[in-house]
């Protein structure tokens, strides 16, 4: 977060008199308690200055680059997923290429008839079997596909720093996002590179709060 002369200035008074109430900074700057508030707001929830009732403002004590790891560490999977694509095992992998195409995704997940999470499917997995001159539109995708126990997933709820993490250690391009059943996973999202890219973005330009 880029902050203002103004806030930069409060900062440096409440690290050097602080705990200091609004009304003493408000003072030494020559402002009201009115047009300070706006300023003492930011500094507080952006975790720069904390506030005790009756005691006043102190300076927390930590840097930009740590605030910044502090709310990184809070991002969860569910607020970056995005609409995951999903066949039945027994559709073709033409049909699945198909589908790749019109829905501009890299991952494919398959179901079964009870829609649980079976296997996935990339596009080297449909570039791979494109090679032996089979004929695509007689070959169901559950014979191509890297199946379940095999699939690396998370959940809505799992920090986003750790799904980027297994990204990298499988060395793979996206999870399915599931919610656990008694009877298997069910698929609710897709969390892929992008989000991941998407989330830096946000925190870089400070629009995630
Ligand atoms: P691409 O095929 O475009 O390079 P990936 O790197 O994601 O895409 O996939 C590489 C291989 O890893 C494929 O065989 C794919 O089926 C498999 N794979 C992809 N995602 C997962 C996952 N979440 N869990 C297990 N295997 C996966």
């Amino acid at each position: 977060m880029e902050l203002s002369k103004r806030q930069e200035f409060i900062i440096e008074i409440v690290k050097e008199q602080g705990p200091i109430t609004g009304e003493k900074i408000a003072e030494q700057l020559d402002l009201t308690r009115a047009t300070l508030r706006p300023d003492l707001a930011i500094l507080t929830m952006a975790g720069y200055l904390d506030a005790r009732p009756r005691v006043g403002y102190f300076f927390t004590g930590k840097t930009g680059s740590e605030l910044l790891t502090e709310k990184l560490k809070k991002f969860k999977v569910g607020d970056f997923q995005s609409v995951p694509i999903v066949v039945d095992e027994n559709v073709s992998a033409y049909d699945a290429i198909i589908n790749m195409f019109l829905e501009d995704v890299g991952t494919i997940f398959v179901t079964d008839q009870h829609s649980k999470l079976v296997g996935l499917l990339s596009r080297k997995d449909l570039l791979r079997a494109s090679i032996g001159n089979q004929d695509l539109s007689s070959v169901p995708v559950h014979i191509i596909m890297t199946r379940m126990p095999n699939i690396a997933y998370c959940s809505a709820d799992d920090l986003l720093l750790d799904a980027a993490q297994t990204l990298i250690e499988r060395q793979i391009d996206g999870l399915p996002v599931v919610e656990e059943k008694e009877d298997g996973v069910e698929v609710v999202g897709r969390l892929t590179k992008t989000n991941i890219a998407k989330a830096l973005v946000e925190l870089g330009r400070d629009e995630h709060v």
